[in-house]
């Protein structure tokens, strides 16, 4: 018996969901135009009308808000303007909130006092330990970063935080998997499926590759590209990558990346660090340009946690690169230190919410949640084909 929760649609509006539901009079039109809905995987009608009702063991063991990259085709063919589009949206952030056993995620997504209270408490505490270790030079006779921010501890406070982030995540991906394949008791999933299917974890976290679906199947690739279509796949994958190179650099290679030694400007070091603080403001600069205009359906309507994790990423690139500036023109260190302490004020916290409770987090869950829905599918098509042989 599936449970059905009456204040379904409160906790939507509460997570920032512009639609009224009870518009929609189930026409299916939004999966007809759907460019990645297929086959058994069919959305959004289904998970819609799911939502109507309130059925939330339908909508919490479902993939469908994963598997739409919001392209906003059907919220600008719904014969209601019911937005579905939109709804997608919202039922991604309920159910990143249903994956995450601490709260956090809730409490983030529907009180800014709760979101700005833990950004500035993080950027706090982050000045106070730089305070506590090296009080609050006013002038320093010392030469080097990494004499009044030495790598080796700094890489220690990093190890700790990716530590704690991970496992947090992890944990809410067990969740998810809970959720979606322990729970379905209609389907056996025989454990070698996750070696077979491990690939397309992998391809589609490093390609996000279905955004570059996300628009109308019948044009070729160069068509789409020359007409602009692929742009947001573009720079999604820019700031996606961007980020992740420069997330490795500072938790695995920071002796490496922290250096005093100033480099040509070829050095790979030095190229990493451009590309990455490169793919960050372009990425970040490109989504601010399109909320603020309005002017794609997928930007028409932003959550204050949309804001939030962009701006916190345009400020930690900008922070980065104002540091490494003063840094190679040698300007007084003092400059410099101020420089990678506000640096890291904006970093830490940004790591610290978005990744396992707000808005990164969808990087993580969209490519699992294709990697579980291809288990599923090879684990029926196995039931097929093994009751096929008994039956021939
Ligand atoms: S959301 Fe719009 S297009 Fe989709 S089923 Fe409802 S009314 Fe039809
Ligand atoms: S926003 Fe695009 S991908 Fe998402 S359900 Fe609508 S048509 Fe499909």
């Amino acid at each position: 018996m599936s449970k059905i929760n009456s204040e379904f649609s409160t906790e939507l509006t509460k997570l920032g969901c512009p639609v009224d539901l009870n518009v929609c009079f189930n026409c299916g039109n939004c999966s007809a135009i759907c460019p990645l809905s297929e086959g058994e995987n069919s959305f959004p009608r289904k998970i819609i009308r799911a939502s109507i009702l309130g059925v939330e063991d339908d909508i919490k063991t479902s993939l469908d808000p994963w598997m739409c990259y919001y392209c906003g085709e059907c919220s600008e063919t719904c014969p209601q303007e019911a937005n579905p589009g939109e709804l997608m949206m919202s039922l991604r952030r309920w159910l990143t909130t249903k994956y995450d056993w601490t709260g956090l995620s809730w409490k983030f997504y529907t009180s800014k006092k709760w979101e700005f209270s833990a950004i500035i408490l993080l950027a706090a505490f982050v000045f106070f330990l730089f305070a506590l270790l090296n009080g609050i030079p006013l002038s320093t006779d010392k030469t080097f970063i990494n004499e009044i921010a030495p790598w080796r501890i700094v890489e220690i406070g990093d190890w700790i935080m990716a530590g704690v982030l991970a496992a947090l995540l992890i944990s809410f991906i067990f969740n998810m998997h809970r959720m979606i394949i322990i729970k379905d008791k209609t389907i056996k999933v025989p454990l070698k499926l996750y070696f077979t299917e491990f690939w397309t974890l992998i391809f589609h976290f490093a390609s996000q590759w279905r955004f570059s679906d996300c628009e109308i199947k019948i044009q070729s690739f160069w068509k789409k590209l020359c007409a602009g279509k692929y742009n947001y796949w573009i720079a999604h994958w820019l700031l996606m990558s961007g980020y992740v190179l420069l997330f490795t650099m500072i938790v695995i290679f920071l002796e490496w990346f922290q250096t005093d030694t100033i480099y040509p400007w070829w050095y790979p070091q030095r190229l990493f660090g451009y590309y990455a603080t490169f793919g960050l403001i372009f990425g970040t600069v490109y989504f601010i340009i399109h909320r603020i205009k309005k002017d794609r359906e997928n930007s028409k309507h932003s959550h204050i946690t949309d804001w939030t994790f962009i701006i916190l990423l345009l400020l930690s690139a900008v922070s980065g690169i104002l540091m490494h500036i003063s840094r190679i023109n040698q300007s007084p260190l003092l400059v410099t230190y101020y420089l990678y302490v506000v640096h890291l004020m904006i970093v830490v916290p940004m790591l610290c919410i978005e990744v396992p409770f707000s808005k990164w987090s969808h990087l993580a869950y969209r490519p699992f949640a294709i990697y579980f829905n291809n288990i599923k599918m090879a684990a029926r098509e196995l039931v097929k084909k093994q009751s096929n042989s008994t039956a021939n």
